[in-house]
């Protein structure tokens, strides 16, 4: 961040912080936030993390997480929190079109924002910018942006474990986005005090009951693997999320298992939400699914895991993404896993 310092004398004096990140949130997302509230609460300020929609149930252990307000859940409470901050921190995402109706809200504000983010093509809607697409996760950054100001030796063990657990989710327990710089700092998270075994336990077998029968009926009934094209789609509709009485967060993760097949390159999760379609694509090796994401579905994200949406409802925005698969074609036979 090229005006740290002048960041830095602005939290010399006790102010009212906002905190927010993306709709439907996930571990870095969340982890992130907590952290960096909890941070900044200990040098004495007043912060809130107030988000455009619910957190998904495995992270309901997470110190702090009680105290989140939501949007869908309490609009005017966000809106009076919105009302006049001094500062607001806009972690993990990089368009204000991201936290919808929170989105408009804060672009119309005054107050300087604070922008700290590691996915492609940032919009310019904040002052301070810590920006870094080689990042594994925000929690990194938000660690890398503590030290920059020079408290390094503030960051506590609940600041710790909260960025442990955004680290934790956004690299898949350490096997994407990894680097050297990246365990060196997870190293000092561990002698920090975090019990990273107790925390993936927290995090990963956590699950209901309801959880993985949906996964044995969504891998068994509503799978598609297009062989010509290395991609696999799970679709689910309004119907099996009232049959299985599935909230969003559930679904958090299911994707992943269609990379687990040798042949697959791409995979597709295609969900209806009350007003959307939502798409969550992934990928492997070289193959970039954030064009995808971008060209087709008003959204973008990471090279390897993207996501966007569409109005046009479930069926047509799965024969939408099958009709784009011959674009790809090539790119997708010839990638290297
Ligand atoms: P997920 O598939 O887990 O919802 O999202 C994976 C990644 O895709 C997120 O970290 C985010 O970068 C990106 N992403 C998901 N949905 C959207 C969207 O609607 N718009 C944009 N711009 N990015 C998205
Ligand atoms: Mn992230």
């Amino acid at each position: 961040m090229e005006n740290i310092l002048e960041l830095k004398s602005l939290l010399a004096i006790p102010k009212d912080i906002v905190i927010t990140t993306h709709r439907n949130p996930d571990g870095d997302a969340i982890g992130a936030a907590l952290g960096l509230q909890h941070y900044l609460t200990q040098l004495g300020h007043t912060v809130k993390v107030a988000i455009p929609s619910e957190f998904p149930h495995f992270l309901s252990w997470m110190p702090g997480i009680h105290d989140i307000l939501v949007y869908d859940v309490a609009p005017e409470e966000v809106k009076s929190t919105l009302e006049r901050p001094d500062l607001i921190f806009c972690l993990d995402f990089n368009s204000l079109e991201r936290i919808d109706k929170m989105g408009e809200i804060i672009a119309s504000l005054k107050c300087p924002i604070v922008l700290i983010d590691h996915h492609l093509y940032p919009e310019p809607f904040a002052k301070f910018v810590l920006h870094d697409v080689t990042a594994s996760s925000t929690s990194e950054l938000v660690f890398d942006f503590i030290v920059s100001l020079g408290d390094r030796d503030k960051i506590s063990i609940t600041v710790a474990e909260c960025l442990f657990t955004g680290i934790l989710t956004d690299t898949g327990s350490f096997k994407y986005s990894t680097s050297p710089k990246l365990f060196r700092l997870v190293a000092d998270l561990l002698e920090l005090g975090v019990d990273d075994a107790k925390i993936q336990n927290l995090v990963f077998n956590s699950m209901d009951e309801k959880y993985l029968r949906l996964l044995g009926h969504v891998l068994n009934n509503r799978m598609e693997v297009l062989d010509e094209y290395r991609t696999a789609i799970i679709t689910l509709s309004k119907q099996d999320y009232e049959k299985f009485q599935i909230n969003r967060g559930d679904t958090e993760g299911l994707v992943n298992y269609l990379l687990q097949m040798k042949n697959v390159v791409m995979a597709a999760f295609i969900h209806e939400q009350p007003t959307i379609t939502k798409i969550s694509l992934r990928s492997k090796g070289e193959f970039s699914v954030q064009e995808i994401a971008r060209k087709h579905f008003r959204g973008g994200g990471h090279k390897n895991a993207s996501g966007g949406y569409s109005y046009i409802g479930l069926r047509p925005t799965v024969k939408k993404f099958k009709e784009i698969l011959p674009e790809y074609q090539q790119a997708l036979l010839n990638n290297d896993l």
